[in-house]
């Protein structure tokens, strides 16, 4: 328990609603960040009658502020020698049970709302995981589309040029995310070694001859179909057959589909924010190495499917329509792993409708806080994107402790540890909802269940 004596009382009223008015206030124009900060909030009233201490330490207003937030500027020569600037971020978000760790992207969308509502998930999400790892996000409003190589090595050089300043392996620890892979962890890995004159694990998503864990590209998707896996034996159900809808065609969606083919389900879908493809036939596994080839190789449009695969459709993106035409087609099983807010009211309707049984989120908050609470009135399986992509940060983490080791596991290693990791997270969702009266709200569970690890460790720090 705490060492800290408490301050004075604290006014009366819903220390819920107080802390969030703050937050709108603080954080003007950041939808995204009031968005993530709500939908977590609302599952601690819950457990805040039980725990008085943490309104008497200030405990949410504590941890909706970032420890460090970054912003700083990234000038980059093109391949035609004009100057370019982007802009470079990084929130620092918690640090209470380990270094700072979580993603950078590279997206022209980026923003410091959308940062900060990622490093607030990441701090649940990697307290869920069992390992040791605070939270943090950051990235840039670069977009890697259409640039050559060479331009994405001289931003990423420059990037990491100042982002050096800040990070290191026992204090944030920077990993992938949407627009970073690992060409861009090795152009920033190298530009670090040559910088700090040091060989260590300051990125995660590594190269496998340079310090990378074997199963790290997998394990979002991979994690996300064994947490799905968890979800449906609690009905006494599998995956088995299941007709399942995948967004996106980068990292999560790639090797979700993956997954979902070795428990035998049918992926019928996949998309990139030009349009959707719907392949009646399903996804095998030779359409998926020529995904893999299209969009990691050659760095395609997902269009170019349908070209080559008569059967399929491909919807182009049309955004004048209220709905996304890829979660209006009947199937079990949905698996959102694109970007945040992708799923809708009406999609979440559409899906309902249509007779969906599950939704496991392989990208960040993909559902709106509409959409979520559809799904949790309607008995839906509803695996939230903290609990469901956590498997990518928890085999970063695992990438952490071999390198820390200077040693390397095998895949089955990893994958085995992988696997227990996603059984463990799903069953403290699922007894933290039956515990706090939600019995089967994995959103209660996941945010309740990461926020007191960490909330608790606050206390013991002190004030922190
Ligand atoms: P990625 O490899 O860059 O792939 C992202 C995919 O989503 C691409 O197909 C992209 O299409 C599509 N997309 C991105 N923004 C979009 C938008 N605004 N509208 C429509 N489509 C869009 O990224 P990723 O690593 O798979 O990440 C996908 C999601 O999973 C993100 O929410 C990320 O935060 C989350 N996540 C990733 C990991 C990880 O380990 N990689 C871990 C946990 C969570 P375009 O190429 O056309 O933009």
């Amino acid at each position: 328990m705490s060492v800290m004596t408490p301050p004075k009382k604290t006014t009366k009223g819903d220390y819920v609603d107080e802390v969030l008015a703050i937050v709108k206030a603080k954080n003007p124009a950041e939808p995204e960040f009031h968005q993530a900060v709500e939908e977590v909030l609302g599952s601690l009233r819950l457990a805040l009658d039980k725990h008085p201490e943490y309104r008497s330490a200030k405990l949410l207003e504590r941890i909706t502020e970032p420890e460090r937030v970054l912003m700083f500027r990234v000038p980059w020569f093109d391949d035609r020698g004009e100057m370019q600037v982007n802009r470079g971020f990084r929130i620092e978000m918690n640090s209470a049970i380990g270094p700072y760790k979580g993603g950078l992207r590279f997206h022209a969308s980026v923003n410091l709302g959308i940062l900060k509502f990622l490093a607030f998930e990441q701090v649940f999400k990697n307290s869920l995981t069992t390992l040791m790892m605070g939270g943090g996000k950051g990235g840039s409003d670069f977009d890697p589309k259409g640039k050559s190589d060479n331009e994405v090595m001289r931003f990423c050089q420059s990037f990491m040029t100042e982002l050096s300043r800040h990070i290191g392996p026992d204090t944030d620890v920077p990993a992938g995310d949407i627009g970073v892979g690992g060409r861009e962890i090795g152009f920033m890995f190298g530009q670090y070694k040559r910088l700090r004159n040091e060989f260590t694990g300051v990125l995660t998503g590594k190269g496998l001859g340079w310090g990378g864990s074997l199963i790290r590209p997998e394990a979002t998707g991979y994690g996300c179909v064994y947490f799905s896996d968890e979800m449906l034996k609690t009905r006494k159900d599998k995956l088995e057959g299941k007709l399942c809808l995948v967004s996106g065609s980068g990292n999560v969606s790639q090797y979700t589909i993956e997954k979902l083919l070795d428990f035998g389900a049918k992926p019928i879908t996949c998309s990139d924010s030009d349009g959707v493809i719907f392949d009646p036939d399903g996804i095998n596994r030779d359409k998926l190495a020529f995904i893999l080839e299209l969009k990691n190789v050659k760095r395609g449009r997902i269009r170019e499917y349908a070209d080559h695969y008569k059967k399929a459709v491909f919807m182009p993106t049309d955004v004048k329509l209220d709905h996304n035409p890829l979660w209006n087609i009947k199937a079990d099983c949905a698996f959102p792993s694109a970007t945040q807010n992708e799923i809708k009211k009406r999609d979440a309707e559409n899906l309902i409708k249509n007779g969906c049984k599950l939704v496991a989120e392989g990208a960040n908050m993909p559902s709106t806080l509409e959409a979520t609470n559809l799904f949790l009135e309607h008995k839906v399986l509803y695996g939230p994107a903290k609990a469901a992509n956590a498997g990518g940060v928890a085999t970063s983490g695992l990438e952490m402790a071999q390198n820390s080791q200077r040693l390397n596991w095998t895949r089955e290693e990893v994958d085995d540890k992988l696997h227990k990791i996603m059984i463990a997270i799903h069953k403290t969702c699922f007894e933290t909802a039956e515990k706090y009266g939600t019995p089967g709200n994995l959103v209660n569970g996941a945010n309740i269940g990461g926020f007191l690890k960490v909330a608790n460790a606050m206390l013991d720090q002190g004030l922190v």
